[in-house]
């Protein structure tokens, strides 16, 4: 990556860059972006939803924190870049714009407003920083063998030892846990007959003795996820976020806009964009089945982009958006499963090879596309909860 500063793409750590007006916004970030993204790191035909590992995402996160663009939605208190949901999104389209990968930037995202939230001051001093420099890289150790959606059924312990406590149990699908240094993770810590009681919220450093973490290769052949095993782990007391036994209600804490930003139409455009250089590249475009079929799929991605800018131009009103949230991740991850789906059959024989293919002049791998669009229905909570979520509030229906 070129490390060399521009004044032109740097924004200024003295100035409130949402006084800018949008577009010199977008131009600045734009600018940086160009200047300093790697080509070969882009999203494209070969990898349209490529994401980066823990070491390219820290790499990038470093730069972009040293040219002051790191964290977009951050008070400036906090060394954030304290931007208005506009320039937010402004920020995302321009990284979309050009491909940057996908990363897993848990601790900018998740850890770091739940401190500004919930954690004390010294927790705050000590981590807050060391976030956004990447100089720790968090995971999320909520999921276990038996609590995924139903996550208050978690087991993993955490039983108190004078100024330790000391954990025991396992997590799975903790993603990226073997590049992670830290993992902030719900434990059980009392025993009560609403499950939801008795869950604390404890960052753990996963240097210490007794972690032990195991790599799982998935469908796409990539090793993303990990088991975590924690065994007699001694953890700190001062390292519990919010009140003993009361971690469900810290880690249910509305964070910010992300569930905005994981229901972008991007991941979908991409995929399209895929699907329709191979009917070019197929010479599919005489058949007419499979022209009502692209048809279909291109009228309910533009629908589903006019639904999200709706949803968006309410979040900058500062509407309540509520269970309408689920309803847009449901659509959208379904509606990529849909696109990938039908590049692998008009791919024909090409989308049974795993590995790269050459589609004319065109150079993909249908079968990692397909795989990889997968686990969008399961993760940030599954699509078939979500539908219970729109089943209760907005029809009124009980389970
Ligand atoms: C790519 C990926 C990354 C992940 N990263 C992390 C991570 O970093 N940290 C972490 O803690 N976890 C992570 N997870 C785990 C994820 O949160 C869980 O997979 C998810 O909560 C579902 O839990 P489960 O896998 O145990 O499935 P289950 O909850 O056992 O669900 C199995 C099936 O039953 C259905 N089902 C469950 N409950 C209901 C219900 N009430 N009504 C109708 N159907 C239901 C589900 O939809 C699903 O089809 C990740 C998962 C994926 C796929």
């Amino acid at each position: 990556m070129d490390e060399s500063a521009s004044p032109d793409t740097t924004a200024n750590a003295g100035e409130d860059i949402n006084l800018l007006a949008d577009e010199d916004f977008r131009l600045r970030f734009r600018a940086f972006l160009h200047a300093h993204y790697p080509l070969d790191m882009r999203q494209d035909y070969l990898r349209p939803f490529r994401r980066m590992n823990g070491a390219e995402t820290r790499a990038w996160m470093s730069l972009v924190h040293q040219h002051g663009w790191r964290a977009p939605e951050w008070p400036r208190e906090y060394g954030g870049l304290g931007l208005s949901f506009r320039k937010q999104r402004i920020y995302n389209e321009e990284m979309e714009r050009i491909g940057v990968a996908r990363m897993i930037d848990n601790g900018v995202t998740q850890l770091g407003p739940t401190l500004m939230k919930y954690g004390s001051a010294a927790q705050k001093q000590q981590y807050l920083p060391r976030i956004l420099a990447c100089d720790d890289y968090w995971a999320q150790g909520y999921s276990e063998p038996n609590a995924g959606s139903d996550l208050a059924s978690l087991k993993t312990r955490a039983d108190r030892q004078g100024d330790h406590f000391v954990v025991n149990g396992q997590k799975i699908w903790t993603t990226l846990a073997m590049e992670a240094t830290h993992c902030y993770a719900l434990v059980r810590t009392g025993n009560y007959d609403k499950k939801q009681k008795g869950i604390s919220f404890l960052l753990i450093d996963l240097t210490l003795p007794g972690v032990d973490i195991r790599p799982i290769r998935h469908i796409a052949g990539e090793e993303e996820l990990c088991e975590v095993f924690f065994s007699d782990v001694k953890v700190p007391t001062e390292n519990l976020v919010g009140p003993l036994d009361d971690g469900w209600t810290v880690a249910k804490a509305l964070l910010g806009h992300e569930r905005i930003w994981l229901a972008s139409p991007n991941l979908a455009i991409k995929a399209m964009m895929l699907a329709q250089q191979l009917v070019v590249e197929t010479g599919s475009s005489d058949d007419q089945g499979v022209m009502d079929r692209l048809g279909q799929l291109l009228a309910d991605l533009h629908d589903y982009r006019q639904w999200y800018e709706a949803i968006c131009q309410r979040v900058e009103a500062d509407e309540e958006v509520g269970a309408e949230a689920s309803a847009l991740k449901v659509y959208i991850t379904e509606l990529t499963q849909r696109i990938t789906e039908f590049s692998v059959d008009i791919g024909d024989e090409l989308g049974a090879i795993t590995g790269p293919v050459e589609a004319g002049s065109t150079t993909t791998d249908l079968y990692w596309q397909l795989a990889m669009s997968r686990p969008g229905t399961i993760y940030a909570g599954c699509n078939e909860v979500q539908r219970d979520i729109l089943a209760k509030s907005v029809l009124g229906l009980t389970p």
